[in-house]
């Protein structure tokens, strides 16, 4: 991680106790119904960094990230985002906090009757009173960060996954968010559509400063983006540490968790049909 950018950002923004804490989550728990699925999960995001969740089908990443943007509420412990309990405060502190929480939902959920910067605009459109020539401005402007620009007026529909995605980060940071959460962002793309939204992320985080959540099962976009990764099985994190750090663990589940991928590769059921199809032609 960029440690002259952690200074700036202390310097520019005094008003945190620790500022370069932008989450905190403490001895977290979650349940559906009688279901215990999250079993008292502690971590930390810094400002300015990429932390990757990750975690096997049903570890309960999708649990966390819900917890973390406040759409599901925890059975104990505390989610603090910017130095606010995101589950204690009012719900108008919330809607106020949320407006500094970008979120990049996993299937883009982009309106399909609206064009692509309609549905940039839309944010703007609620938290905000400014023009609508302003917030074109503004949206279009985050169409060039994300490389959109010439595609304003198509509609969701003519867009390919990976404009998709670009789409849905352009609008989950046309409000200048501090912290952005991404579900999935590498899914279901071909791998160098997948690269270059990894790419992405990491502009901007380097360019705009931001803390960046990523949900992720992809080990390679994991090892590609991270600062650190959270490493979650079962309901709990086995480890928090850098690439670097993941890799050499000698932790047995994670590495488990680990080679498990390459062999759930193998067994992908679209490329078992491929190489059968293959085999016929
Ligand atoms: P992941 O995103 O890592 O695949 P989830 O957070 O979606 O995992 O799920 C964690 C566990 O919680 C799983 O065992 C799943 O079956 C269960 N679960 C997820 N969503 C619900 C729900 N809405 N109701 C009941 N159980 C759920
Ligand atoms: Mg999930």
């Amino acid at each position: 991680m960029n440690q002259s950018a952690h200074q700036a950002h202390a310097y520019i923004r005094p008003q945190f106790v620790d500022p370069r804490t932008v989450v905190e989550v403490k001895k977290l728990v979650t349940h559906y119904g009688a279901r215990e699925i999250l079993h008292g999960i502690d971590l930390e995001i810094r400002e300015g960094e990429v932390m990757v969740i990750m975690g096997g089908s049903g570890s309960g990443k999708s649990t966390l990230l819900n917890t973390l943007l406040g759409l599901l509420h925890p059975t104990s412990g505390s989610v603090r985002i910017l130095g606010q309990d995101l589950h204690s405060i009012s719900d108008v502190q919330r809607t106020k906090l949320r407006q500094k929480m970008g979120v990049a939902f996993q299937g883009g959920a982009l309106f399909s009757s609206l064009s692509v910067l309609e549905n940039i605009m839309l944010p703007l459109r609620e938290h905000t009173r400014l023009d609508v020539s302003t917030m074109r401005i503004m949206a279009r402007l985050k169409m060039q960060v994300v490389n959109l620009d010439g595609f304003e007026n198509l509609m969701p529909a003519e867009l390919s996954g990976g404009m998709i995605k670009r789409a849905a980060f352009a609008r989950a940071i046309v409000m200048d968010p501090r912290v952005l959460f991404c579900d999935e962002p590498s899914a279901g793309l071909d791998p160098v559509v997948a690269s270059a939204i990894d790419d992405l992320i990491l502009s901007l985080r380097d360019a705009m400063g931001m803390s960046i959540v990523v949900v992720t099962h992809e080990l390679e976009s994991a090892f590609r983006i991270a600062d650190r990764i959270c490493v979650l099985d079962k309901g709990n994190i086995l480890l928090v540490g850098t690439v670097d750090e993941v890799r050499a663990t000698d932790n047995e589940r994670i590495q488990n968790l680990l080679n498990r991928r390459t062999e759930e590769k193998i067994l992908d059921p679209d490329q078992y049909l491929r190489n059968l199809t293959a085999a016929n032609d």
